[in-house]
């Protein structure tokens, strides 16, 4: 799940981990890989988001987590499930996938009072190309973040990074109003980590600080509007949206990447529902 922009913000709840507790978030994060996996093998037309979540919230309880999302502010569900021209913070429902449908699964666990948090953007069979590289360079750009995460280097190199790729190189829209965050033992904390800024600017990071980082970005304009149901972040233009996420530890030299999609990119291969998505290179 993505922080609201300076919301809750005031800069102070950065907390840094140690090596123990770094451990705690990267079981918590396990549980957050294969309960996506468990969705990416469930995903063929037809199906609906509350047949995923579901599934998802027992899968967690278990593996003895609990669904981070579920009551957290009033969240209705265990994965957030946001299709098409849907950024994030979808609630699953009842309308069922078409197959040229991608849908952003956004899954949070807390486990042993740590928490995990990642998310991964599907596509059916049948989407256009297009909209599939919107997904790739998404995801490049997540790891385009990833590799600023260095002790060191501070929050907007992070920012400045996914920014550059997605809006310079490529023409999209980075979203403004939703940002990625600190996790640990909340599910938000300090410091917010926004996918758009200035190189050498913001916090400063240091060994232990962990981080979701999180680019949500839309094939066409930036802007984005809250559907009634108060969660529901759309596309103003109704152009599709892509969100990559991981929790990573900040280290010196190299992220340490705390969820894993490996298990997610294993379930897409034997699903022929699904088509295969990486990173562009
Ligand atoms: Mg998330
Ligand atoms: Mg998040």
């Amino acid at each position: 799940m993505t922080g609201l922009f300076s919301s809750e913000s005031d800069g102070k709840k950065v907390f840094y981990k140690t090596d123990e507790e770094i451990e705690l978030i990267r079981a918590a994060n396990l549980i957050v890989s294969k309960t996506l996996a468990q969705v990416a093998s469930m995903l063929k037309p037809g199906i609906t988001g509350r047949e995923i979540d579901k599934a998802a919230e027992e899968f967690i309880r278990d593996h003895h987590g609990r669904p981070a999302f579920k009551g957290y502010h009033g969240f209705p569900a265990t994965l957030c499930v946001s299709y098409n021209d849907i950024v994030v913070h979808g609630i699953p429902g009842d309308r069922e996938f078409k197959d040229d449908d991608v849908v952003s699964v956004d899954c949070g666990v807390e486990l042993n009072g740590y928490y995990g948090d990642a998310a991964f953007t599907f596509a059916f069979q049948n989407v256009s190309e297009p909209v599939m590289e919107l997904l790739r360079v998404t995801y490049a750009s997540l790891y385009k973040g990833i590799e600023q995460a260095v002790a060191g280097k501070r929050i907007g190199d992070i920012a400045f990074a996914i920014q550059h790729y997605c809006e310079r190189e490529h023409g999209y829209g980075v979203v403004r109003e939703l940002v990625g965050h600190g996790v640990g033992r909340s599910l938000h904390e300090d410091p917010e980590v926004p996918n758009y800024g200035k190189r050498g600017k913001g916090p400063l990071m240091q060994s232990g600080l962990v981080l979701a980082i999180e680019p949500m970005v839309n094939m066409g304009i930036k802007e984005v509007y809250q559907d009634s149901d108060g969660w529901t972040i759309h596309t103003r233009d109704r152009k599709p949206s892509a969100h990559y996420e991981h929790s990573v530890a900040v280290r010196k030299g190299k992220a340490d990447i705390l969820s894993t999609h490996e298990f997610v990119l294993e379930e897409i291969k034997n699903n022929p529902s699904v088509k295969e998505v990486s990173p562009k290179n």
